[in-house]
Formats: C-alpha cells, sequence, structure tokens
C-alpha cells in the first residue's frame, strides 16, 4: 500500500484528505448528548423494530454505537469522558464498519476510572490505551502533543489503578487497544 501511495497521486490525495479530517475532528468542541435523547431514541428505534425489517441493523448499528456511551460508574466517581474511538489511529468511521464483525469482536471498554480528580484545561488529551486481557492498562501513548512530565504522572496514576473491560474476540478476553479522551474527572464525596 506504501509503494502504491508513492506513485498514485489520486490515493495520495484521499489518503491526505482523510488524515485532515482526521485531525480537524480530534479539535472539535464535544456536545454531550442529552439523556432524554438516548430514551427517545431507544422508544423510536423500538417501535421501528415492529414494523420494518431495516430496523435490526439499526440494532447493529446501535451495538456499534455503545461502546461510545459513557458507561454509569457506579458511587462516588463523576467522570466526563468521551471515547474517541472513531478517531482511532487506522480504524474506518463507524459507517463502514459491516455489523457482523461487531459481535464477533468487541473493543475495550471503561469498566471503573481511578477515582483521581484530574483537568486536562482547554484541549482534552488524546492517549491509546493498550488493555491487557485482564482488563489492565499495559501501556499508553499520548497522541495530542507532548505531555509534561506533571501530567504523565497524573495519567500514570490514572490509568493503571483503572479497571477495563477486555477486548473480545469470539467471547474471549484478549489484548485489545482504546483510544480514549480525557478531559475531566471530578471525583465527589
Ligand atoms: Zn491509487
Amino acid at each position: 500500500m506504501r509503494f502504491h501511495l508513492n506513485y498514485c497521486v489520486a490515493c495520495r490525495q484521499e489518503l491526505d484528505r482523510w488524515e485532515t479530517l482526521q485531525a480537524d475532528l480530534r479539535y472539535l468542541p464535544r456536545h454531550r448528548v442529552p439523556p432524554e435523547l438516548a430514551l427517545r431514541l431507544r422508544v423510536l428505534l423500538s417501535q421501528r423494530l415492529h414494523r420494518n425489517p431495516l430496523g435490526l441493523l439499526l440494532v447493529h448499528l446501535e451495538n456499534g454505537l455503545r461502546p461510545l456511551l459513557l458507561p454509569a460508574s457506579a458511587g462516588v466517581l463523576t467522570a466526563i469522558i468521551c471515547f474517541g474511538l472513531i478517531l482511532g489511529t487506522g480504524v474506518p468511521p463507524v459507517s463502514n464498519i459491516p455489523d457482523v464483525p461487531l459481535r464477533i469482536v468487541t473493543p475495550p471498554r471503561v469498566k471503573e476510572l481511578a477515582p483521581i480528580n484530574f483537568s486536562a484545561g482547554d484541549q482534552p488529551v488524546v492517549l491509546v490505551t493498550f488493555i491487557s486481557a485482564a482488563g489492565r492498562v499495559k501501556d499508553y501513548k499520548v497522541l495530542s502533543g507532548a505531555p509534561s512530565r506533571e501530567l504523565t504522572h497524573q495519567l500514570d496514576r490514572i490509568l493503571f489503578f483503572s479497571l477495563f473491560q477486555p477486548a473480545t474476540t469470539l467471547g474471549k478476553p484478549t489484548d485489545g487497544e482504546v483510544v480514549l479522551s480525557l478531559r475531566r474527572i471530578t471525583v465527589r464525596g
């Protein structure tokens, strides 16, 4: 592919376009989905399911989007965290993923973030996190610029004390990676 890209102007331009788009998307302000909208969508979905065979496709789409939704964390921790799965390196946009493999391979998900206060300031910290089959962070890499020593220290503490639901292949836990965008973690109580 790399060889082809060296010689094919059309493909090279297409790739540049995607890379620019990806970089631009990363810096868009994030809007939170109001909870009542999620409920309304669910109601609409179940109505459609009963009269439209295409509804099945929507269920698969919804399953595909589920990793993007904020998991309800129990108790004291309120986390504002955006999942940048779509922005992951080399991961095609959701609309391009055929719905069948979603049930075979699932990405890792955040189960419980370490209860440590964190604020990234204006720009969210985007990082790729390598999750072991046991649900622990093996390693991570900050994608959004070079992290300061203080930020690295904070991220170390948060990530290595957080629990993840590992990726699965055919229902079996495996190593996996997930792109996270951390903005703020507020610990209460
Ligand atoms: Zn080409």
